[in-house]
């Protein structure tokens, strides 16, 4: 059997480690439950033996979190408090639990709760991409926030085309309870709607329109009948040319414009169907006067600014310009804002060198960019996206109808399974999930999906030609990076980078080893929650550089990344060595004891 024992005293975990080795059985030690968790996430264990009294994590919280990740792993209980009530009353809480017993370990007993483990199958989830979680009414508890972040969540997003201030700062509240609660940094995307165009209300909420009808669009509200029917955004009227299409409600329905006018226009239907109220209208060949961030986005950003937000991402973005002007809306000096540009126009998809320019990362936003694009040109836009963004070492999310069935199914489809895949092999930093967590009926279950589709995939990725070469072209900017991220033997890379300025190039040419991200900011770690293989490390104390290093070192440790006989490259950037001399990169090999 493959065993896994969490047991903070080296004698007790000594002598079980050796009678259970000596029957056979291959048997890994920790001494804590986040070393445990760490491990579990991605080995197969046939059984846990776990101690409850523990520093840092104690028995009950690693159990818990065993519940999310592996939740029919067996888990034997010992503990010397096992007798007491209080203990066994809490035990009662954990199905996976199938027996508990008294230290010293009476080895007759271990051996005859070890006849009644039963083989289970399970899947890592310990991966290097992001995790982005759509927050809904599914999702929006702590506990299944927590649950969440255990699976792999790593940036859950606000959708703020949809809820009020109250909703989106309660969600925001249970995520920060979330993250503290099980210590790791989650990012805060805020996704605003932007210039998104809708129908008007239909009389009876639904309307039909046939193929070859007339069918006119008007400014001035009115319930929409099959002749005519109004538009929230009546400015977009004028921009209508003749034969321009006109998409609605996600490209189900298509009509063409016939005569054009400033407060109605007159249509064809081209392709008919049932129109319900509200529905999205998309405009793809029409040059749009439309100002990309509406005044919603604008009261939506200050309320951002004056909440825990790290990542804006903003809709329908067309050139670099509507990024600039998001930056100036942001008060000056505040670096706590990160921008995602939302590709999903033709304009922006033309205009995307520019954009990756300014932008802090990049959305391929699918849903719309299928509905203004030929939806068969999305695989191979996402495929150029996410190379250009990778060159450019800006983050990249791929999104939308990733694990859509998952809405309401247990199991996700084959040609899902595959879409996760390739954007992971692509390269994207990130994949993200919309209604399948906000409004689906198991996002604990998604989540841990596309975490072991990532893992899976992660496994057999190969670093490709253009990594390697764009080391080679980088050496000049940091020799200690490249070094660094060439290393075949280090368990892990530790980078200091309190400012956060150089660990996202360690993110892209580091792909495999875990990259350890020693900052004195949370905002400097959550920004890495968008960025592959990066675990942050937060020391606030003012301490020497090599206290610094040691502590990290014993975070590393006490979280799992590292054990005794391993070795750890520590990394730093540009700073002045005691004797001033400018060094533009420090590389140091350390030997965990
Ligand atoms: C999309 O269109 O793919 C997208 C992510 O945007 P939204 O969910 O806001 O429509």
């Amino acid at each position: 059997m493959n065993i896994l024992l969490v047991e903070d005293s080296p004698v007790v975990s000594m002598l079980l480690k050796t009678q259970l080795t000596k029957l056979g059985h291959k048997v890994d030690t920790v001494e804590n439950g986040q070393q445990g968790f760490h491990r579990a996430t991605s080995r197969h264990y046939n059984l846990v033996i776990s101690d409850i009294v523990m520093p840092h994590w104690d028995g009950f919280k690693f159990m818990e979190a065993m519940l999310v990740i592996s939740p029919q792993c067996p888990i034997v209980v010992i503990s010397s408090s096992v007798e007491e009530e209080t203990v066994r009353q809490r035990l009662t809480r954990f199905p996976n639990v199938i027996g508990f017993l008294p230290k010293p370990v009476k080895a007759d007993k271990l051996k005859e709760l070890m006849e009644r483990v039963k083989s289970y199958s399970t899947e890592n989830v310990r991966k290097l991409a992001r995790i982005v979680c759509t927050i809904g009414p599914s999702s929006q508890s702590p506990e299944i926030l927590g649950q969440m972040i255990l699976a792999g969540m790593d940036i859950a997003r606000l959708n703020f085309s949809h809820g009020t201030y109250e909703e989106h700062h309660e969600r925001l509240m249970a995520v920060r309870a979330a993250e503290e609660k099980w210590s790791r940094p989650v990012a805060i995307l805020m996704d605003l709607c932007g210039p998104k165009i809708r129908t008007g209300e239909m009389r009876d909420n639904k309307i039909t329109l046939t193929p070859g009808a007339r069918v006119i669009i008007q400014a001035e509200p009115l319930e929409g009948t099959e002749e005519r029917f109004s538009t929230i955004a009546p400015e977009i009227l004028p921009d209508l040319r003749v034969g321009d299409p006109i998409l609605l409600d996600d490209g189900l329905l298509e009509l063409i414009v016939e005569e054009g006018g400033t407060t109605e226009v007159a249509c064809r239907v081209v392709v008919g169907g049932a129109l319900k109220s509200s529905k999205g209208i998309n405009l793809p060949a029409t040059p749009l006067s439309l100002p990309s961030i509406t005044e919603k986005d604008k009261r939506d950003l200050a309320w951002g600014q004056d909440h825990s937000i790290d990542f804006v991402a903003l809709s329908f973005v067309r050139s670099a310009k509507d990024i600039l002007e998001v930056k100036k809306l942001i008060s000056a000096g505040n670096r706590n804002l990160k921008i995602v540009a939302k590709i999903e126009k033709p304009e922006a998809v033309e205009n995307i060198d520019e954009i990756i320019k300014v932008a802090d990362a990049i959305m391929i936003a699918r849903g719309d960019m299928g509905v203004e694009l030929p939806a068969p040109r999305v695989p191979w836009v996402q495929r150029e996206i996410i190379k250009r963004c990778w060159l450019a070492n800006v983050p990249v999310i791929t999104a939308t109808q990733m694990l859509d069935s998952m809405t309401t199914n247990h199991r996700p489809t084959r040609a899902e399974v595959t879409d996760v895949s390739v954007a992971i092999r692509e390269g994207t930093d990130a994949v993200m999930l919309s209604g399948e967590t906000a409004i689906g009926t198991d996002p604990l279950n998604v989540v841990r999906t596309m975490a072991s589709i990532i893992s899976e995939e992660e496994s057999h990725t190969e670093p490709s030609d253009n990594h390697c070469e764009l080391m080679r072209n980088h050496q000049g900017f940091n020799p200690a990076l490249a070094a660094a991220a060439s290393l075949g033997n280090a368990t892990a890379v530790m980078v200091l980078d309190f400012k956060g300025e150089i660990y996202r190039h360690l993110s892209k040419w580091n792909r495999s080893i875990p990259t350890l991200l020693v900052t004195n900011s949370l905002h400097v770690a959550r920004h890495s929650c968008i960025y592959k293989n990066i675990d942050p490390i937060i020391i606030k104390e003012d301490l020497t550089r090599d206290q610094v290093v040691l502590r990290a070192k014993d975070e590393a440790w006490k979280k799992g990344y590292i054990g005794s006989g391993d070795v750890l490259a520590v990394i730093e950037g540009e700073r002045l060595t005691k004797g001033g001399i400018a060094q533009i990169g420090a590389f140091q090999i350390i030997r965990v004891e």
